[in-house]
């Protein structure tokens, strides 16, 4: 045999580099290194928290860190300019790493300036606020800088604004106003601010003093419906500012639904509002608030995450907290809506009308919960295949992973029997009952060539850990385009915040994007469309 007619470059074993931007994965085979500013993005928007299959939370937070780091010191522009677009966006469903981001950011001294003018944008919220002062503190000291910036915080809004933030994010991570305004002391011409203020670090109330903080503390110090149901009305009170006791109230909450609860309170209070009879089958508030749910108008506005609702949705319609904390009967019209909604949540999204295969890698590594939320990279995955299936008419959609039966290298495709006219929580279990094995993204080209399948683009999701293929994915790509003489092209959907990609960066018809960004769907078809 001559050894010669092993090696070449259209045909390498994933588990050798087949090119010199190449370098091994956590899984063992090699792929292919994102830059700083994709990794950024992908730290960003889907956070480090749960790890992945391969890396512990911690080692995968210091590698991001280590981004943020490089980047302050090199391109402080373009870190903030990118912590800021993905926070004002909402593309990620927490804030926590655009805050942690920033605030490393206000340590560097070339990165420093930019980060603390950014503070407003990103810090939209008390809790925001107090999130950053804490990550803050591991990284430097309270200088003017830093006490200045957030001065600005506080004197930049008006009384009415401030009395609410701090009325109703009233402290966090062992942080509260009081305590950041001791810190920064903020100086203002504004006597209904500074009455705000001396409420705050005194308890002090005055003439100047906001009426919502009046009726904020006669709602804390009141025992009986009728006091919390007027106060509610009559200063706009939210659920967060009333006590525990006024919650459990059926009267308060018509009186909060009559004043309107935001749409992500309204998500989350949907079970504590069927279990308190607010939202039964017929009657009550539940058209209304079905019909709140699905507004895209209100869920755009509000910056309501698609992986949010996904969650809420799979919370509510299993009838019971994911903490155990009490159960509830669905009711039938809400967990539509909640369903409805995690599509309208994304937006309008036009289609390519190109003919699209959807692969989800199903294998071991992606049946990890992601983000810290209750929900697994595949179960994502599918959730996304499924916004796609719903808008792209020439669309099908697969599950992939390495065969069982006959070792690591055998192909298991198959089709993925999910549709947009299932429930949410149902198509998720289909996807959960799929066998799991190896991880071999090149599997969907290798699978569309064998098959003569016609296929314009190719949409694979996964965490970018691939080994198990005797080709690499942008070979099978290269080979696929040979063959079928179509110029298909591949979307690499990432679901884990790792700096690995299977699309070859040079490759104008490869696409790296990060699967949690709710702009992804709406790339997806731009893209294949040849924008
Ligand atoms: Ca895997």
């Amino acid at each position: 045999m001559d050894v010669l007619r092993t090696l070449g470059l259209r045909r390498t074993p994933q588990g050798e580099r087949a090119d010199t931007r190449q370098e091994l994965n956590a899984a063992g085979g090699y792929a292919f290194v994102l830059d700083d500013v994709a990794r950024l993005r992908r730290f960003l928007t889907l956070g480090v928290d749960g790890g992945t299959y391969y890396a512990a939370p911690r080692e995968l937070a210091r590698e991001n860190a280590e981004v943020v780091g490089r980047m302050a010191h090199e391109d402080p522009e373009t870190l903030v300019g990118t912590i800021v677009d993905v926070s004002v966006r909402g593309a990620a469903p927490r804030q926590n790493p655009a805050l942690f981001a920033l605030a490393y950011a206000a340590s560097v001294p070339e990165s420093a300036p930019l980060a603390l003018a950014a503070l407003p944008a990103v810090a939209r919220t008390g809790t925001h606020l107090f999130l950053f002062a804490g990550y803050v503190e591991q990284f430097r000291g309270w200088g003017r800088g830093l006490r200045r910036a957030v001065a600005g915080w506080y004197t930049s809004k008006d009384a009415d604004a401030l009395a609410y933030q701090a009325v109703k994010y009233r402290q966090r991570e062992g942080w509260s106003h009081r305590d950041l305004l001791r810190l920064a002391h903020p100086t203002t011409a504004s006597p209904e601010l500074r009455a705000t203020f001396d409420w705050i670090v005194r308890g002090a109330v005055g003439d100047a003093t906001p009426t919502l903080v009046e009726g904020f503390v006669a709602a804390q110090a009141a025992t009986d419906t009728a006091t919390w149901v007027d106060l509610v009305r009559r200063h706009r009170l939210s659920w967060e500012m009333l006590p525990d006791a006024a919650l459990g109230e059926v009267a308060v909450w018509d009186a909060l639904l009559d004043v309107g609860v935001p749409q992500t309170a309204l998500m989350r209070q949907l079970p504590r509002l069927t279990r308190l009879g607010v939202l039964p089958d017929l009657g009550g508030r539940t058209d209304e608030v079905v019909a709140q749910l699905v507004d895209s108008d209100r869920l755009r506005s509000a910056r309501v995450h698609p992986v949010s609702v996904l969650v809420a949705q799979r919370t509510y319609a299993s009838g019971r907290s994911a903490r155990g904390a009490g159960e509830w009967t669905p009711t039938r019209k809400v967990t539509d809506a909640l369903d409805a909604a995690f599509y309208a949540a994304f937006g309008a999204v036009e289609p390519s009308g190109k003919r699209t295969l959807l692969a989800v890698d199903v294998s071991g590594s992606m049946g990890d919960t992601i983000s810290g939320m209750p929900i697994t990279a595949r179960e994502a995955s599918a959730a996304l295949a499924l916004v796609q299936l719903a808008t792209e008419p020439a669309a099908t959609a697969v599950g992939f992973t390495t065969g069982q039966g006959g070792g690591w290298y055998d192909s298991a495709l198959r089709p993925l029997a999910i549709s947009p006219r299932q429930r949410l929580d149902d198509a998720l279990r289909v996807v959960d009952a799929m066998p799991m094995s190896g991880t071999d993204c090149a599997l969907p080209m290798v699978w569309a060539t064998e098959q003569g399948a016609e296929v314009d683009t190719f949409v694979v999701y996964t965490d970018n850990e691939t080994w198990a293929g005797d080709v690499h994915p942008h070979q099978a790509l290269a080979e696929y385009r040979r063959r079928s003489g179509i110029d298909a092209r591949l979307v690499v959907v990432g679901m884990t915040a790792t700096g690995f990609s299977i699309a070859d960066p040079s490759d104008a018809g490869m696409l790296d994007v990060v699967g949690f960004d709710g702009a992804v769907p709406s790339l997806i078809t731009e893209f294949a469309r040849g924008l």
